[in-house]
């Protein structure tokens, strides 16, 4: 069994690519450390990464790391500690010629994160539609922004049919507005400046720096997902039901 902590505590942090530029959708790096498990799996770490781990409500990224000898296909990719950790099997090549300081090339499978960041954005936008309507913030409990079943969970009674259709209403009209998404990092005397508004601030984890998005208009947002640069590329936000939880209520969506 590879313990996946051990690796983390002897490696490097990894450089999270996807964080700067989301729309990298290959990558050349070179390969920190690999453990073999049985059955042709090894978990892999990079000096660098575009893939994005699990993480903040976002499925992990998938896709291969290769070189001409051989090709590994990505199975999970998981963050502990800010060392990106790939979980990978091997598809061809020798097992021997995968070590430490190899050049290689990430190939990240594209339509599934970019169905991942038109979600993922669509979930703060819908965060604000329904801060909107009902004229307080709202907090999120929980949330997933990816396939197949994108949900967020809100700490409030279910909306009324009139309330739901403003929801949808008030969010298609930032889709349709085409507005800008943009990040900036920010220490945390200026997080509550830029984010007073936001729904998880409490659940921040302590850190030297905070990466906030913006939408051009609404509050920001501290996040570490990945998000569609124009709200535009979303197409349409569809809310597909209305669930009542223990907390409060679900809402289902999806883009189109
Ligand atoms: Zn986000």
């Amino acid at each position: 069994m590879v313990d996946i902590k051990a690796i983390a505590r002897e490696t490097q942090k990894t450089i999270k690519l996807y964080l700067e530029d989301p729309y990298m959708k290959e990558l050349k790096c070179k390969i920190i450390n690999v453990y073999w498990e049985k059955g042709g799996k090894a978990y892999l770490t990079l000096n660098k990464t575009i893939f994005h781990p699990r993480s903040g409500g976002q499925d992990c990224d998938l896709g291969w790391i290769q070189n001409p000898e051989y090709k590994l296909q990505i199975l999970k990719v998981l963050d502990v500690e800010d060392v990106v950790v790939h979980y990978c099997k091997l598809q061809y090549g020798d097992s021997g010629r995968i070590k430490a300081n190899s050049d290689v090339k990430c190939i990240l499978d594209w339509d599934r994160r970019y169905k991942n960041m038109k979600l993922h954005t669509a979930g703060h936008i819908l965060d604000y539609a329904v801060a909107k309507v009902y004229g307080r913030l709202v907090e999120t409990v929980s949330a997933n922004h990816s396939p197949p079943n994108a949900y967020l969970e809100y700490k409030a009674n279910p909306p009324t049919n009139e309330m739901l259709k403003t929801i949808i209403e008030e969010a298609n009209n930032i889709v349709r507005e085409n507005r800008e998404v943009k990040w900036i990092w920010v220490e945390y005397e200026k997080l509550t400046e830029i984010a007073f508004n936001a729904p998880n601030l409490a659940r921040l984890p302590k850190s030297e720096r905070y990466r906030v998005v913006i939408i051009d208009g609404v509050n920001g947002i501290p996040c570490t997902g990945t998000h569609v640069s124009k709200t535009g590329e979303i197409g349409e936000i569809i809310v597909t039901g209305i669930e009542p939880s223990t907390m409060g209520f679900k809402l289902h969506y999806n883009t189109n």
